[in-house]
């Protein structure tokens, strides 16, 4: 951190917007105490950049709102929600939002507390953590002075993420806190303290008082930091992974049978995942990162000759992916049908790289990833985990070889986003069909036939092999 000189200057520095000043008259001409709390604060002094404020009054906070919109103008509108007794207000690009101080008491089987009006220290108290808790005053006679009743600038400075009150209490009242201390953990690179994290072992089946929207949410912006492995190994051993994502728990552990031992796939899938990471900011390759090994515990196989097999690990992978994420509260739209594919076609170029490069399973591979190959191809380099050097770069050097081939037969082909010359509609018409498995078995053999190079992909050679296959079938041309 670099602020760690925490003069009136630097504080003043963070109100610079003169939203704050606009906010400062407001909450004085209203007799209002007002603050800045949270994120906003915490960021200000991690030099992070910050869109969204939360301002905390002692009073009505939507009426506060909805005095600053006045202040600012006709065409900002404020969001009131009266259930939460909270009010957003957009202005260029940054977001406010507006809540009485408030004390809160839990009850067990809710996150939702009840809530009832209190001083600014009852609102710093319900905060999360102690990073979180601190706010700054807006008003004209203190603007700018710090309150940080928990000493969360100490803990900023040494990088802790620690609650305010008693971890259990904290943790036990609202459980998504829990995946909050490792999600900041990860994205801030922060350690938690340790009765902090001993807590988030004790409560952790709290967490299924939480919804798995919100659960996923979190884990989310843990797959957005750079290195998400970090969040995910923290989310194992607190035990909270195995609450919401068993299947990734099934991963784990190494087998050893006459001498022959299998990788631990939990830790492989980590490295993998942070591979794809350092290469790509795409949330939905960063889950195919995730799953793509999701299969293999159910394939596992031992014999003496092969030793440990996975046969099959992909397709069944592909196939738990809409499962996992229906039950994840996931999108259940083209993202899961693209993991699904990047899961599905995952070991397809390894396998091409090993043997040799021939144009038509390059073709095969093109067509079967259409516009997903070139996420595809950094998925599989990323999977290439082996400890020993050597065989890595052999891989490496083979994969270069696959792009090369791939660029080449793209230009040459044009099979990427491959649509049959000769259509389904032209077989019937041509040889007088209603639609039927003979339609199909043409259209198949084109496909096949300019999938293996054994014609060209244009329509005179298609129709030539259509004509020649519909006589193979017995078909005659409609007369
Ligand atoms: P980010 O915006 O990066 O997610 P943030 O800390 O600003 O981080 P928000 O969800 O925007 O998180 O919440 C704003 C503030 O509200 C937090 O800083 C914290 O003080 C408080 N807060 C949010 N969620 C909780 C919670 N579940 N329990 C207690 N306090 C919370
Ligand atoms: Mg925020």
């Amino acid at each position: 951190m670099k602020k760690n000189k925490l003069s009136y200057v630097y504080m003043k520095k963070c109100l610079n917007d003169p939203i704050f000043n606009l906010i400062s008259s407001v909450a004085d001409s209203r007799n209002m105490p007002a603050f800045v709390i949270g994120g906003y604060v915490r960021d200000f002094y991690l030099d992070r950049n910050s869109k969204d404020i939360d301002i905390v009054t002692l009073g009505s906070g939507i009426e506060l709102a909805e005095n600053v919109a006045e202040k600012l103008g006709n065409d900002v509108k404020v969001n009131v929600f009266k259930n939460f007794g909270t009010a957003m207000l957009r202005f260029g690009d940054l977001e406010i939002e507006f809540v009485g101080a408030r004390k809160e008491s839990y009850r067990m089987d809710s996150r939702k507390p009840i809530v009832e009006n209190g001083t600014l220290e009852d609102d710093q108290k319900r905060r999360d953590f102690t990073i979180n808790a601190m706010a700054f005053c807006l008003n004209k006679e203190s603007f700018g002075q710090l309150s940080d009743p928990f000493n969360g600038i100490s803990d900023l400075e040494n990088k802790i993420i620690r609650t305010p009150l008693e971890p259990n209490t904290t943790f036990s009242d609202d459980p998504l806190r829990m995946m909050r201390a490792i999600r900041f953990a990860n994205q801030l690179d922060f350690t938690i303290e340790s009765s902090t994290f001993q807590a988030i072992k004790d409560n952790k089946d709290r967490l299924k008082i939480v919804s798995e929207e919100r659960i996923i949410d979190e884990f989310n912006k843990i797959l957005a930091t750079s290195k998400p492995s970090v969040g995910i190994k923290l989310l194992s051993e607190s035990g909270l992974l195995e609450e919401f994502f068993p299947e990734l728990i099934s991963l784990k552990g190494v087998d050893e049978k006459s001498g022959k031992m299998h990788k631990d796939n939990f830790y492989h899938t980590l490295e993998v995942l942070d591979n794809v990471c350092a290469q790509s900011d795409n949330l939905w390759l960063r889950w195919a990162a995730l799953l793509h090994d999701i299969g293999k515990p159910r394939t596992k196989r031992f014999t003496d000759s092969t030793g440990w097999t996975f046969h099959g690990h992909d397709h069944l992978g592909a196939k738990m992916v809409s499962g996992i994420f229906r039950r994840l509260k996931l999108p259940m739209n083209e993202k899961m049908k693209y993991v699904e594919k990047l899961v599905q076609l995952h070991l397809r170029p390894i396998v091409l790289s090993q043997e040799v490069v021939t144009d038509s399973a390059v073709r095969r591979l093109l067509f079967d990833a259409g516009n997903e190959i070139d996420d595809l191809m950094m998925l599989c380099e990323a999977d290439i985990t082996s400890k020993n050097e050597k065989t890595v770069i052999k891989h490496l050097n083979n994969f270069k070889l696959v792009r090369k081939k791939l660029i080449e037969i793209e230009e040459k082909d044009a099979v990427r986003n491959f649509q049959p010359p000769v259509s389904g509609e032209q077989i019937m018409e041509f040889f007088n069909l209603k639609p039927c498995h003979q339609v199909g078995e043409i259209k198949n053999a084109i496909k096949d036939a300019i999938l293996d190079g054994i014609i060209k992909n244009n329509y005179d050679e298609a129709f030539q092999f259509m004509l020649k296959k519909g006589e193979e079938l017995g078909l005659n041309p409609r007369s």
